[in-house]
């Protein structure tokens, strides 16, 4: 694929998110661990999806071949409709920084910077330049309370508050598809539920496709759809 076909993908056009018969091994010194088998799923812009299943299901594995991080063992990553595998590390990079948006448990922000300069970050590293990034980051951190915040480190930000941060860095550079990992899982109850329906709400409000892995059925619940990981395959709940 050249430069130029890249340019069509990573746009809020509805096209979304693929996965077609992923499967990954982690080689072991006995025996092979073969976290996923079969794994087929698509996410459509405009719809959340949630990812659910046991501690060592695969989840984080999933997530992280879905957002072009770590490569399958075998099947297709399709983003907007294009078969991602067979790019070069440029050209994945380059979709990857463009098309998706990547939400950690533990929210990632680098300590020595402010939520602001964080949040301009992504945005530098894919070209932006730094007025532009502040003031995106700033009408960012704006849409969840954070303005008064913007100026302090992350060792300075409750952990609800923390995570409101990582949440508007992974949509800094307007992703198309949006995947979250346990987002809230490092929250009390109260404080998820608020930055859990922040979330819900920016993602909706973008129309991306998003995936977001819980343990929470109750969170779960409140998205278009629940996938299950049983067995290295995905079963729609
Ligand atoms: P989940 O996010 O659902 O808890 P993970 O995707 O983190 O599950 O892990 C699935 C399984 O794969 C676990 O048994 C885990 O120990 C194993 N695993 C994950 N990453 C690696 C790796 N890099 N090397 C070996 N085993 C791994
Ligand atoms: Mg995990």
């Amino acid at each position: 694929m050249s430069k130029g076909d890249l340019s069509k993908v990573g746009s809020r056009n509805g096209h979304g998110l693929e996965l077609r018969g992923v499967r990954r091994v982690f080689k072991q010194a006995r025996s092979n661990l073969e976290v996923l088998q079969d794994a087929s799923f698509k996410v459509s812009g405009g719809e959340i999806v949630a990812l659910v299943g046991p501690s060592g299901a695969g989840k984080s594995t999933l997530l992280h071949i879905a957002g072009l991080l770590e490569r399958p063992d075998g099947g297709q990553v399709l983003i907007d409709g294009q078969d991602c595998l067979g790019l070069s590390d440029a050209q994945r990079t380059t979709l990857r920084r463009r098309a998706i948006g990547f939400v950690y448990q533990y929210h990632h922000l680098l300590p020595e910077f402010s939520a602001l300069e964080n949040v301009m970050m992504p945005q530098m590293i894919a070209g932006a330049g730094k007025a532009k990034a502040r003031e995106k980051a700033a009408a960012l951190l704006e849409t969840v309370g954070m303005t008064p915040r913007a100026d302090h480190r992350p060792a300075r930000l409750s952990g609800g508050e923390q995570q409101r941060a990582a949440i508007v860095r992974g949509l800094a550079n307007d992703p198309s598809i949006l995947l979250a990992d346990e987002p809230t899982g490092n929250l009390d109850p109260d404080t998820a539920a608020g930055v859990f329906a922040q979330l819900l709400h920016l993602v909706r409000d973008g129309g991306l496709a998003a995936v977001i892995a819980t343990h929470n059925m109750d969170l779960a619940q409140r998205m278009d759809r629940v996938l299950r990981l049983e067995h290295g395959r995905i079963v729609e709940a």
